[in-house]
């Protein structure tokens, strides 16, 4: 490169804006088909367990802790999970959703990537059920 060139991209770095953003003081909105985090409805969810069985990663387990009054309990290993949105496709009664600004998942603590969800009263139902064994729908 010639040195007048040179000095010229020199001179037009000093007043032009930085190419890259001060993540994470800086940011910018993610795109709405963005796929984050996902989430459950545990109205909606009827315990079908179509969604375990056409994860191909093994991230969800559903648990029918209440046969009776159809409560269940969703547990999702967010480090198995590929964020490729199957069960979002396959739930036909649209209980899963993958949060669009829900992405920076990363952790240090392990113990923090299987989430259970589910009311609190039924999480604590599967609590007590699983020394016993419970009706797991995998
Ligand atoms: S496919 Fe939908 S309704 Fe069936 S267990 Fe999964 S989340 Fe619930
Ligand atoms: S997004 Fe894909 S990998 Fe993650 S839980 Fe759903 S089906 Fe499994």
């Amino acid at each position: 490169m010639r040195m007048g060139a040179m000095f010229t991209d020199v001179i037009r770095a000093l007043f032009q804006r930085p190419a890259t953003r001060q993540y994470p003081f800086e940011r910018t909105a993610s795109p709405d088909r963005l796929r984050g985090k996902l989430n459950w409805d545990a109205e909606k969810c009827t315990g079908c367990s179509l969604c375990v069985k056409d994860c191909p990663a093994q991230a969800l387990e559903v648990f029918m802790v209440d046969k009776a009054n159809k409560r269940v309990v969703l547990r999702y290993h967010l480090d198995r999970c590929t964020y490729c949105a199957q069960c979002v496709v396959s739930c036909r009664q649209s209980a899963l959703t993958m949060a669009h600004d829900e992405w920076e998942l990363a952790d240090t603590d392990k113990k923090l990537f299987t989430i259970t969800c589910g009311d609190d009263a039924d999480v604590q139902r599967l609590a007590d059920l699983a020394p016993k064994g419970v009706n797991e729908q995998t």
